[in-house]
């Protein structure tokens, strides 16, 4: 077992890591404050071959692994945690499941600009009565011709205020197998936007209505029983979460640690009481356990597609560690963790997210346990008989 990355990772490693430092550290702390998705980042990244790293050359992406993703994620997350979400979406996102899926046409008219860094993709999953229960969903698609008709709607869509196109689950029929997914772009005849406001990590989402939309057959992505082969796609977009949770846990990590070996009390650096001293090293001891955990999942991964358990695992453990060692990181700080005068509280208020969206920490605890015991656990409350 080795545990170094190889050098052709640590070249691409350090490669990214300068991209970052040259071009994105400064400014930051005003991009983690900017509602807006960072579209100049995008077309920079489009531009230095850090869009697209895991999809197939063939499609227009770098051909890359899940690892080299990963990897360049996590150096972006470190130097400018908002500017990570572009490689999120370009890497990470719904991007993969177009690119595994789509038509060569899809691919054209919408992967294209995603690579290119000139369009932005979100994805339409969750309902009011469908969250954690998505399988629940009740948006609707009724054959109309060749076509379909969709009506529903869709909330906590990341990027909802802004998106180009929106990758949405649909229902065709009852049951797991029947859903599946079309794509809609944001000038569609039938789409509405509700109020727009903040998540706790800054960044808008607005409610998507659906009434009687048309959906030519060309921008259907899958049909009935797409459902598991969305949900294997969306594992890859659970690893990005994973990976920016320890990463900006190290950023809090390492902006705590700067801040220790400077800020005196009682004429002593912070870093030579001992009560902080142990917050330290608790916070090293998870990042280790996190990295391991994550690297373990994204090397694993089978044709891209890490496991479910592995990425259940994986992303449990981050996201409460990532959040955990900001929070400590914060309190640290004092008063100047609590500020906006660094991007601590950011990184707390965005760890925070990642605990409930792409699948709750309580949600992957559940699959976690089923395989624990190899047994399926249904949630739902039992038949009567
Ligand atoms: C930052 C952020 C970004 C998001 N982005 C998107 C997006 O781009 N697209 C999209 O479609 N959705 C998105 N979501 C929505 C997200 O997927 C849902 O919030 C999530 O699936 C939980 O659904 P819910 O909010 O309805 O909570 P609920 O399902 O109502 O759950 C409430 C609480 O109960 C717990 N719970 C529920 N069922 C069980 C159970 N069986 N066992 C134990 N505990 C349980 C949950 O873990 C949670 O803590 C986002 C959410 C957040 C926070």
């Amino acid at each position: 077992m080795n545990f170094e990355l190889t050098e052709e990772q640590r070249l691409f490693q350090d490669a990214v890591r300068a991209f970052a430092r040259d071009n994105l550290a400064e400014g930051a702390l005003e991009r983690a404050h900017q509602g807006e998705y960072p579209r100049d980042v995008a077309k920079l990244m489009a531009e230095n071959g850090l869009l697209g790293i895991t999809i197939p050359e063939e499609d227009g992406g770098q051909g890359g692994s899940l690892m080299d993703a990963v990897i360049a994620i996590q150096e972006v997350a470190m130097h400018c945690p908002r500017s990570a979400d572009v490689i999120q979406a370009g890497s990470f996102g719904a991007i993969r499941v177009l690119a595994a899926y789509g038509t060569p046409d899809q691919k054209e008219r919408y992967l294209k600009p995603l690579l290119a860094g000139e369009s932005l993709i979100a994805v339409g999953m969750t309902e009011p009565d469908a969250g954690s229960a998505v399988t629940d969903l009740r948006t609707t698609a009724t054959p109309d011709g060749d076509g379909l008709r969709i009506n529903g709607q869709k909330c906590f869509t990341s990027h909802s205020p802004e998106a180009d196109v929106f990758l949405v689950y649909v229902r065709y029929g009852p049951g797991v197998d029947g859903i599946g997914s079309v794509l809609i772009p944001r000038d569609a005849e039938g789409l509405e936007f509700g109020q727009a406001t903040p998540f706790l990590g800054g960044d808008d989402w607005a409610p998507l209505f659906f009434t009687d939309l048309y959906v030519p057959p060309e921008n259907i992505l899958l049909r009935e029983g797409g459902f598991k082969k969305q949900i294997a796609g969306f594992n890859v977009e659970r690893i990005g979460n994973t990976a920016r949770s320890i990463a900006l846990g190290r950023l809090a990590f390492e902006t705590a640690r700067e801040h220790a070996l400077t800020r005196k009390q009682f004429d002593r650096p912070l870093a030579e009481f001992q009560g902080l001293q142990w917050k330290f090293a608790e916070m090293q001891m998870k990042l280790d356990a996190g990295q391991l955990l994550l690297y373990r999942a994204a090397v694993n991964a089978d044709n891209g597609f890490p496991s479910a358990q592995e990425t259940a695992i994986a992303k449990a453990f981050c996201n409460e560690a990532g959040h955990w060692i900001s929070s400590e990181a914060l309190q640290v700080m004092g008063g100047t963790g609590y500020s906006q005068e660094t991007l601590v509280e950011y990184c707390f208020r965005r760890t925070r997210g990642w605990m409930i969206a792409g699948g709750s920490i309580e949600i992957l605890k559940n699959r976690i346990a089923e395989g624990v015991f190899d047994k399926r656990f249904s949630q739902r409350p039992p038949r009567a008989k």
